[in-house]
């Protein structure tokens, strides 16, 4: 149940509103927009339907949210939601780039690609440390030494690191070095995961499941909001179909989808998506043209090196070009994108 509350509505009448709804025993969570103020309500509505809540000062309309998802539907925020990240924020008019390895591999070429990426405009930068690899014989991430380089690579970039935790035990570590929490397709389901780092106030990375649904995705995101973390980023990076050109079939769709179903930024990982390089370009250009936040994209110094998805990951040329190549799409778009040169950093 969502409650939109008049315009002029005041302090007092919002906090009536609140403990009148909160006394029936649903917890409320208000969003404040610039034209309108949301509160949402979780519990039982039912307990809500029996109070003649139209009467309630400061209330304009009562309407239900008939999705399963709550906080992270639409209705339930005043506005699009922006997470702040560095020195910008995701789910603004700019375009949001978080680049870097799949894997972090040593600091010189975390370092070097930092650097690139910052270059080229991006505003964050990617690498895991704990690797979910689909044959346990593979390369499985640096662990902690991979999360060191990572902060200092952040500390001598100034750009906010983003990674993957793979299990309720890694949190705390992970969270202790990281700015964003990466949960991987593989772990969108993993509801002890979810809880976990819903705990914490630190923005969730949450990447769509191979097999999930748009509806599973948010419901996931609903898991993490529900435990008192608001600041979710969800990513479409292509699901498992029966076409096997591609490493996963990427559902362009869903970012229109889930820009209209919920007020949380959206991005796309073109890179696990086409699993090839020459397909980055082309995925990214359609991800932003159809009105994602942001990307995640795979750079390596080396991809014939890399010790993990070097088959998807652009070398550094390669990023600068899909850098400049997507701006018009940003522009058709309506956003921006931050050029190299503006790049700031300690
Ligand atoms: C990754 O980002 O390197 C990764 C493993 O992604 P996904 O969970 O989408 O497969
Ligand atoms: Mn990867």
């Amino acid at each position: 149940m969502i409650i939109i509350t008049k315009k002029d509505v005041t302090q007092e009448q919002l906090d009536h509103i609140r403990e009148r709804v909160e006394s029936a025993g649903l917890r409320t969570h208000v969003s404040r927009g610039e034209e309108r103020t949301v509160i949402g309500c979780v519990g039982d509505e039912e307990r809500l339907r029996a109070l003649p809540l139209l009467s309630v000062p400061g209330v304009e309309t009562v309407h239900s949210v008939l999705k399963p998802y709550k906080l992270a539907s639409r209705e339930f925020a005043a506005e699009a939601t922006r997470v702040p990240l560095g020195s910008a924020e995701i789910g603004g008019d700019e375009i949001f780039i978080i680049a870097g390895p799949c894997s972090v591999e040593g600091a010189d070429m975390l370092r070097s690609t930092a650097d690139e990426v910052r270059r080229a405009g991006g505003q964050a930068l990617r690498g895991g440390a704990f690797k979910p690899r689909t044959s346990p014989y593979s390369f499985r991430g640096m662990g902690e030494e991979g999360l060191e380089i990572l902060a200092q690579v952040r500390k001598d970039t100034g750009l906010p690191v983003v990674t993957e935790v793979m299990d309720t035990r890694q949190v705390e570590l992970v969270a202790s070095y990281a700015d964003v929490l990466q949960v991987g397709a593989r772990n969108m389901q993993n509801f002890a995961l979810l809880t976990e780092v819903g705990r914490l106030r630190r923005p969730v990375l949450l990447k769509r499941g191979m097999s999930a649904t748009v509806k599973d995705l948010l419901l996931a995101a609903e898991y993490v909001m529900s435990q008192g973390n608001p600041n979710v980023i969800l990513c479409e990076r292509g699901i498992r179909t029966f076409e096997t050109a591609t490493r996963n079939t990427f559902d362009l769709a869903a970012i229109p989808i889930l820009k209209r179903e919920t007020h949380l930024p959206v991005i796309a990982d073109p890179s696990h998506a086409g699993g090839r390089r020459p397909l980055v370009a082309p995925l990214s250009y359609a991800a932003v043209a159809a009105g994602a936040d942001g990307l995640i994209v795979e750079v390596h110094p080396d991809p014939e090196c890399a010790t993990s998805d070097g088959d998807q990951s652009l070398d550094f040329p390669e990023f600068a070009g899909l850098m400049a190549g997507l701006r018009p799409f940003a522009e058709a778009a309506g956003r921006t994108m931050r050029s190299g040169t503006e790049a700031v950093g300690p």
